[in-house]
């Protein structure tokens, strides 16, 4: 099945839509492991270094795939989407104006985007994007995702390496459906036999910039943290919540991006640390590892309320700046690991 790359910061794009016109929805996530240079020759390098990455993989893998479309994110993808239409060659470049708020007006324009964007991809490629085969996607993406909750589940009581989530949480976005809901299938058994939780580890909820490569996980592995919860878009928030089977396929997406852990660049401010407090009731964690890639404007924004916040509730927490990079930072391993000391002291 042919690819139709997407790029959107905070798991704002309806994947079920390009299911339904006969595509198999790639997010583009960049590689950290190939030099930006391509991107650095026409963006800054004080704008985060992921949406260069992502720009490089465009102008070298665009050919790969049928079409393109952003989402409205963080301020980097909405001005990459400009710098996109000059130096990626695709035949479909589409802009989805996502809303940042959350009300009915917002919900009533998201709407509108979303059917505006499916009659331009059926005109574009000359399919019929019907109700059925949407309802076909909801309940193959919501299969998807009740798997996922599953194998997510088990972080907390089996000892799954963070890099084999994340690795996971990866093959979500960039998959065919069909074939992943296989693999996680096939995933859950395996998981379920897994010894059980390890006890020189230390179970933390991770939260901050979206982790798009194994490396940051191998860090955490390294420090002795497991992270048993998250609210990242690969991650939680990717699969957190259904999507309603019920009544108009659109609307149920629309209600969808209402309902799923937020991201910071939505508003109200408060909806993401509503999130992580539910996440810290259902499971017990020893601390929070707040981490942030650096030049990531919406988390660092976001950053003084929340630990903010998350420390006058009582918990701990640590906050590390990262760089993109896949060289496994021992200073940060180093800092992770005397956490983990003070964590394990105060238990
Ligand atoms: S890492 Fe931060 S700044 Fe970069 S694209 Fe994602 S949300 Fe935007």
């Amino acid at each position: 099945m042919k690819l139709f790359a997407y790029y959107d910061t905070g798991h704002e794009f309806s994947e079920e839509i390009i299911m339904a016109a006969g595509f198999t929805p790639y997010k583009i996530l960049g590689d950290v492991h190939v030099s930006n240079d391509p991107a650095d020759r026409y963006v800054h390098h004080y704008i985060c270094p992921f949406s260069r990455s992502c720009l490089t993989e465009g102008m070298a893998r665009s050919k790969d795939w049928v079409g393109i479309a952003f989402c409205h994110g963080c301020d980097t993808t909405n001005n990459q989407y400009d710098i996109w239409k000059y130096h990626v060659k695709t035949d479909f470049l589409y802009w989805i104006n996502t809303p940042a708020k959350n009300d009915l007006a917002a919900n009533t324009f998201h709407e509108k985007e979303l059917r505006r964007f499916i009659t331009h991809l059926e005109n574009h490629f000359s399919v019929e994007i019907t109700q059925d085969k949407l309802s076909h996607a909801i309940q193959t993406s919501n299969r998807v995702k009740h798997l996922m909750r599953e194998l997510a589940a088990l972080r907390s009581v089996k000892d799954i390496p963070n890099s084999a989530y994340h690795a996971l949480t990866r093959k979500c976005v960039q998959m065919n459906k069909e074939e992943l809901v296989e693999l996680l299938e096939d995933k859950l058994k395996e998981w379920k036999n897994l010894p059980v939780f390890p006890a020189d580890r230390e179970p933390v909820l991770l939260t901050g910039s979206d982790i798009t490569y194994g490396e940051v996980m191998e860090i955490l592995e390294t420090a002795g943290l497991r992270a048993v919860r998250d609210d990242l878009s690969l991650g939680e928030r990717y699969f957190a919540q259904d999507i309603s089977q019920e009544g108009d396929p659109v609307k149920a997406l629309v209600d969808y991006h209402t309902r799923i852990p937020q991201p910071p660049t939505k508003i109200p401010f408060d909806a993401r640390l509503s999130y992580l407090e539910s996440c810290l009731k259902e499971t017990p964690v020893s601390g929070i590892v707040y981490q942030i890639l650096k030049f990531c404007e919406p988390h660092g924004l976001d950053l003084p309320f929340m630990t903010g916040e998350l420390k006058r509730l009582g918990h701990t927490l640590i906050v590390i700046e990262r760089e993109y990079t896949p060289t496994v930072d021992q200073q940060l391993v180093s800092r992770l690991e005397s956490f983990r000391e003070i964590i394990q002291r105060s238990l």
